[in-house]
């Protein structure tokens, strides 16, 4: 969540990806690397201590037979101190028994994967391409569509949001009413010769995890304190992120020359509306505004009735310092976001007890801050405790949780972090970022946060037109109100030209500011006051304004309403959504590693596959008629008439993780495979269609279809 508009999303831990299943660094994985660490430092110091004791052995004549018992003793010490190493080495891979693939070759076989079947496609290719822009090739984009839809069905209709669709091209004036103009922006190096440019908190955040990994002799303590800077790297400021990469030395890592002093850039692709030049626009960095400045519109189509949520997805673009980790930071992506209106007062849910009792990962910004790791809370205790600020943030965290757990994400690699204070943005109430472990650590794909009023009130005040609701009473109240009263005839004798500055600077006092100013007037008869327009303070005395609480009557209460915005990369929990449904298996012969994605049947890009298993006139019929009625019901499905052996094809499909396959092998009846578990079926040709429907649309689980048909036992078609 890029919250104040000048913040880290990305947080790397310390940890490597197992290939299959990766739990979490423990406190007590921690420990052990502690006390390895130490052991190292301490066997490190008697090896020199001997080293010296047989130097002084030698130079003092004694016997060969004492002198080779001391080396002996020394060349123990040193096996003894090449074990540690390796167990130090394999406690901070996470790789214990030295057996797993390391997160690179891991990755390495993901992404050939996802290019090799055009998943996407570095975009521009045959030109070179350019860093940070990607296509989706045909798979990418199904799998993408699917994502979507369940989006759509997930959030916009449970939650009967109002769905809009606004122009990427944003004139000037919006985003500097958002802070975007002047706040868009990272923290950059530049090598001081070549002038190339690094993002600040990525140099530190690399020279951190680079020593934690590789420097073997580093102390304990010196360890712990790199890990804390990786904890509170997106809480450090600009001069803080200085002065750590001059305390150690950073240098700019192609050519090692000294780095400038961090400062900030601007985000956001600039462009022109029209053809005079006259007038500036941005690509939009986020679509949120466009929803923001539609709030009156949106507030009357929903009968002026609180609470509601628009909701849009759509293109966003930045121009990213420096595009890493493939589809994680690219400079164009998918956004999908939800700006949830309620009222300050009341931000109650009345579907929160349906998410309350969830318990998942939660990391609040107390433990991270001593040091400790994600713990399983329950959302409702999160709430009543204060963790969570309110309801409707903590019913927004629950949906999100849902969502992607059902995508296929797994749930013990998903943990929800509470921004730090520095993090957030002054005005926000509380934010948590839905982080998924992958092979680059932990990633921030969506950002969910209570933004208060600040957007409405920032659009208020540029364009002029109140964006508010109401909330009539019933009865007309009767309400005690402060009233501030400047008696103009004094202030304009006291201040001549500058009256009207001093009456509005008075007027827009706040409720605390006026009960100061009265009690001063009335204990010393006159008060210091600043006026911001004038850029002075001027003295203000009893005569000139009066201060009194009044009872007044009132129809309606007039406010503006807070902001909930739960905001999805959709790229990114795409490319997380790969790494999680990845893996291998042996071929039948034993000689292959067959790469198979395990999507849940919801985003697989084709639902099923069809074969006739020999090439056979009758069975390319009745495939063709399978796949036209699998069609028919609406279902991605392709054909397979290659000549190729049974098993290659289903490889094929697998490497596109479709979950089932249609194999015929008869005129009457076929068999139907489930990609995980590899079982097969039998199935009628004019039943397979509504049997894939239901299991691949979620009615029927695989396994009890598998219990309504006969088993496939005969020599098994799928090697
Ligand atoms: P933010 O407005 O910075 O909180 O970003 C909202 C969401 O957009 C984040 O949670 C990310 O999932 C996603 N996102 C932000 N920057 C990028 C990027 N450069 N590339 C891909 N996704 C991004």
């Amino acid at each position: 969540m890029r919250s104040s508009y000048a913040t880290v999303s990305v947080i790397i831990s310390s940890s490597f990806v197992h290939q299959f299943r990766r739990t979490f660094i423990s406190l007590k994985a921690m420990a052990t690397e502690d006390s390895l660490r130490r052991a190292l430092a301490d066997k490190q110091s008697t090896i020199d201590a001997r080293g010296t004791a047989i130097r002084q052995l030698k130079s003092s004549g004694a016997s060969k037979s004492e002198i080779d018992e001391a080396v002996k003793a020394l060349n123990a010490l040193k096996l003894e101190k090449t074990s540690i190493e390796s167990q130090l080495k394999a406690s901070i891979s996470g790789d214990a028994n030295g057996s797993a693939v390391s997160r690179d070759a891991f990755r390495q076989a993901v992404v050939n994967t996802l290019e090799r079947r055009l998943f996407y496609i570095p975009a521009f290719k045959i030109y070179r391409g350019v860093a940070g822009l990607y296509d989706y090739g045909p798979p990418g984009c199904a799998v993408k569509s699917n994502v979507l839809a369940f989006w759509r069905q997930h959030f916009v209709l449970e939650e009967d949001m109002l769905e809009v669709d606004c122009p990427c091209v944003t004139p000037e004036v919006v985003l500097k009413a958002s802070g975007h103009v002047d706040k868009f922006t990272d923290l950059m190096v530049k090598d001081e010769k070549t002038g190339n440019c690094y993002r600040a908190d990525h140099l530190l955040k690399d020279y951190c995890k680079d020593k934690l990994e590789n420097d073997l002799t580093m102390s304990a303590d010196k360890a712990a304190e790199l890990k804390h800077v990786l904890a509170i790297l997106d809480d450090l400021s600009g001069e803080q992120l200085g002065a750590k990469i001059k305390e150690y030395g950073i240098v700019a890592p192609d050519t090692k020359n000294p780095l400038s002093d961090p400062y900030p850039f601007n985000l956001m692709f600039q462009t022109q509306i029209g053809p005079s030049g006259a007038s500036t626009g941005y690509m939009r960095p986020e679509t949120a505004q466009g929803i923001f400045v539609n709030f009156r519109d949106l507030y009357y189509y929903n009968g002026n009735k609180l609470p509601f949520a628009a909701a849009q997805i759509g293109q966003a673009f930045r121009n990213e310092i420096s595009p890493r980790q493939g589809l994680l930071r690219v400079r164009e992506f998918t956004l999908a976001e939800i700006e949830h209106f309620v009222d300050p007062d009341d931000k109650s849910h009345p579907k929160y007890s349906e998410v309350s009792k969830l318990e998942f990962l939660m990391f609040p910004r107390d433990e991270q801050m001593s040091g400790q790791s994600a713990k399983k809370l329950c959302l409702g205790e999160a709430v009543s405790k204060g963790t969570v600020n309110n309801q409707t943030l903590a019913y927004f965290i629950g949906r999100v949780y849902l969502f992607l757990t059902l995508l296929g994400i797994d749930k013990n690699r998903l943990r929800f972090r509470q921004h730090l204070p520095n993090e957030m943005a002054h005005y926000a109430a509380d934010c948590w970022d839905a982080e998924i472990e992958s092979s680059y650590g932990w990633i921030e794909c969506v950002g969910i946060a209570d933004r208060s009023a600040y957007d409405l009130r920032a659009h208020t005040d540029k364009s002029g037109v109140a964006l508010v609701a109401q909330e009539k009473f019933a009865e007309p109240k009767e309400v005690e109100k402060l009233v501030i009263t400047p008696v103009k005839k004094e202030l304009g004798l006291a201040f001549k030209g500058s009256q009207k500055n001093v009456v509005e600077a008075l007027e827009t006092m706040n409720e605390k500011e006026a009960l100061d100013m009265k009690a001063a007037l009335e204990t010393k008869g006159e008060v210091e006051f600043e006026v911001c327009t004038l850029q002075k303070t001027v003295t203000i005395k009893k005569h000139m304004v009066t201060i009194a609480k009044e009872i007044k009557k009132e129809h309606q209460r007039v406010f503006t309403p807070s902001v909930i915005e739960p905001s999805f990369g959709i790229g990114r929990i795409i490319y997380c959504l790969y790494e999680h449904s990845f893996y291998m298996r042996p071929s039948k012969a034993g000689d292959e590693q067959l790469n198979v994605f395990r999507f849940p049947p919801l985003v697989a890009p084709i639902k099923c596959t069809v074969f006739p298993l020999v090439q056979n006139q009758k069975y390319e019929e009745v495939a063709k008629q399978i796949s036209k009625s699998l069609t028919a019901a609406g279902i991605s499905n392709k054909k397979d008439i290659t000549g190729t052996s049974i098993g290659k094809r289903y490889a094929r499909t697998d490497e596109l993780g479709v979950p089932f396959a249609v194999t015929v092998d008869s005129t009457s009846s076929v068999t139907i495979r489930e990609r995980d578990s590899k079982d097969q079926i039998r199935v009628n040709v004019d039943e397979v269609a509504a049997v894939i429907k239901d299991v691949s649309e979620g009615r029927s689980e695989w396994d009890d279809i598998k219990k309504k048909y006969p088993a496939h036992t005969a020599a098994s078609a799928d090697e």
